[in-house]
């Protein structure tokens, strides 16, 4: 299958990107990884004149401590840079979690972040491990710049409230609360190249490591048409004591903030039940972790 014909831009800075995009409007497309637009063009489904690609402007390929204050990411960050990143692991952990089950290792050389939030599809892997983690999304575009909780970034499946003349900048997470711990899990038919049939990411604070519960962030991903925080578990564990009773619990609560659908990669019902028993699950495997947080 051949690619459309396109015109091929290499900005050597992120002005110079900006510049092109205004000046083409709706004509252009930015190129990450390519993991997806590439796909979507050889299938005719886009077929944009233009493409701007971020690979030689300097900067956004970059994972930043901010020294107590948290971490900033470049959205032309790999998801295999982000898996094995130690900051990530230790403290974002979701975020690390989710990129290394996104794909292959082939796709994950390749598959950015930026690329990952921006196609906005229900069942990605990191928009939940984002949203647990309170991200924040930087937009730009030549005469303008906003910043937006990653929560208000998806409109519904493949849309987003990015402009076409706006490039996703950096993504900035907050440095989570002593004694807490994340945890990321996907379920797929199978153990590689899966589309999640459900994902679960999750943030859990504890006062001490004797409990209680001080803070809960549970974001479920291929349940509705975006992806979407369960307030009501989130609600349902704050101020309590950890324990298997209490998560599954939260679990059966999930279930009521999802619009799962049956399809051929699983029924209605089964989803359901797989909401209740990853975040359950999740919930377990974040506490474990929170148990392990040192200053
Ligand atoms: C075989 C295969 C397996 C896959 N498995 C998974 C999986 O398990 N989980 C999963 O979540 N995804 C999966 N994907 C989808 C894809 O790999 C990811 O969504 C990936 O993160 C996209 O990143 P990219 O850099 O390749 O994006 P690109 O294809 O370069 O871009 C995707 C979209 O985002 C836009 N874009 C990219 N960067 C920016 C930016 N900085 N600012 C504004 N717009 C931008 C592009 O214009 C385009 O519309 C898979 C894809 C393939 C081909």
């Amino acid at each position: 299958m051949l690619l459309p014909r396109f015109d091929y831009y290499e900005p050597a800075t992120l002005e110079e990107a900006l510049r092109l995009l205004s000046e083409m409007g709706g004509n252009a497309r930015v190129i990450a990884g390519g993991t997806d637009l590439l796909v979507r063009m050889k299938l005719k489904v886009e077929k944009p004149g233009y493409l701007i690609s971020l690979r030689k402007i300097p900067g956004l390929d970059a994972i930043v401590r901010r020294e107590n204050h948290g971490v900033t990411i470049g959205p032309a960050v790999t998801a295999a840079e982000l898996s094995r990143n130690e900051l990530l692991l230790d403290r974002f952990t979701p975020i690390a979690l989710a990129a290394g089950r996104l794909g292959a290792p082939v796709v994950r050389n390749r598959a950015t972040i930026g690329g990952n939030l921006v196609n906005a599809r229900p069942a990605a892997d990191l928009p939940p491990a984002c949203m647990v983690l309170d991200a924040t999304l930087k937009l730009k575009s030549f005469s303008n710049e906003r910043e937006i909780p990653v929560g208000e970034f998806f409109r519904g499946p493949g849309q987003t409230v990015i402009e076409p003349n706006e490039l996703l900048v950096s993504i900035f997470a907050p440095i989570p609360a002593p004694w807490t711990g994340g945890a990321y899990i996907k379920l797929g038919a199978r153990k590689a190249l899966e589309i999640s049939m459900v994902n679960v990411a999750v943030i859990l604070t504890l006062q001490s490591p004797q409990g209680p519960i001080i803070d809960a962030k549970i974001a479920l991903g291929a349940v509705a048409p975006t992806p979407v925080r369960a307030f009501a578990a989130e609600e349902f564990l704050i101020g309590r004591q950890p324990s298997d009773d209490v998560f599954a619990q939260a679990g059966v609560i999930g279930v009521g903030m999802c619009e799962p659908i049956t399809d051929h990669r699983g029924t209605m019902e089964y989803r359901c039940l797989m909401i209740e028993t990853l975040t359950s699950r999740a919930l377990r495997q974040a506490y474990e972790k929170a148990l392990t947080w040192k200053p």
